[in-house]
């Protein structure tokens, strides 16, 4: 599915084929989760092949990196240049791009001197699909940001999220909905969150949540269509039988919600706000418009 006998892949310094990557089994990151990661998307626009904020996202991953001591030796704009010229080997014009570093041998909890730093793409549909999603409010929280850096992308604080994802799936809802260790929303196990109510669009501010790349561009999007917009922290009750409420993130775009516990929200997903971001936000990123 994420590749076939010529896929090409960026690893260490080299070009690839992605069945002959050799990874020792002693990888710390493989171990522990303490590798980071971006999820970015190329668009086929007018003017050719374009990667959506491609330093936006290279500057969270050499955050990220920095925050669990990986050393890194490029540039956001080094790694903009390969990520160009790896879609280019590849023949992919609408991509999903997902970079990995990832520290090397060291059964220890220490950090990792030997540090490896990949890149692969491969086509990919929206990832939460089209479909409105019934949600559920999740029994895990998200990860408490006195115990981790929850603003860098870490490999690690994905067991949260695989953990909520398939408990949401097992009860029967699309997705879950994850509150923050004082019982405010925070956010989807990958995706940020707004909701609707009286023409106000409300979503948690930074501090417990990813900043989404995404969510900053729906705020920009916000201004530009004059749409107001509060960062404030709420309660499911808040959003429980509110207007409309959709999530945002680089893989799902933007995915209307029809429910939350089965509690329907009360407009259609035509007459909400968050159809009309998503109508601009492919606008933004398919023709920079
Ligand atoms: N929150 C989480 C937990 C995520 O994994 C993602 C996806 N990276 C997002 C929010 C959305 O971030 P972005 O818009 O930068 O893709």
């Amino acid at each position: 599915m994420y590749y076939n006998d010529n896929t090409v892949i960026f690893f260490n310094g080299q070009w690839l084929k992605a069945q002959d990557l050799k990874v020792s089994p002693y990888v710390q990151t493989l171990h522990y989760g303490s590798g980071v990661f971006e999820g970015i998307r190329s668009y086929e626009t007018p003017d050719g092949t374009r990667i959506f904020k491609s330093e936006e996202h290279y500057k969270r991953l050499l955050y990220s990196a920095e925050k669990m001591h990986l050393k890194v030796d490029y540039t956001a704009d080094e790694f903009t240049k390969l990520t160009y010229e790896l879609l280019k080997q590849n023949n992919l014009g609408n991509a999903y791009i997902r970079p990995l570093i990832f520290a090397g041998a060291n059964m220890s909890l220490t950090p990792t001197d030997e540090v490896h730093v990949m890149l692969c793409a491969w086509e990919w549909g929206k990832y939460l699909g089209s479909k409105l999603l019934d949600l559920t409010i999740s029994s895990y929280q998200r990860p408490n940001p006195k115990s981790c850096h929850v603003d860098a992308k870490v490999t690690g604080h994905y067991v949260n999220s695989i953990l909520a994802t398939t408990e949401a799936k097992k009860n029967g809802f699309d997705e879950a909905l994850l509150l923050d260790a004082q019982g405010h929303v925070a956010e989807g196990p990958g995706a940020n969150f707004f909701y609707e109510k009286n023409k106000v669009l409300y979503t948690p501010p930074l501090g417990n949540i990813l900043p989404g790349i995404t969510r900053a561009t729906i705020i920009e999007l916000c201004k530009e269509l004059d749409i107001k917009l509060e960062e404030t922290y709420f309660t499911p009750e808040d959003v429980k039988g509110a207007d409309s409420a959709f999530f945002v993130g680089t893989a799902a775009e933007v995915v209307g919600i029809s429910s939350i516990d089965r509690v329907p929200f009360k407009l259609k997903w035509e007459d909400s706000l968050g159809s009309i971001l998503q109508a601009k936000y492919i606008r933004r990123v398919a023709f920079n418009e």
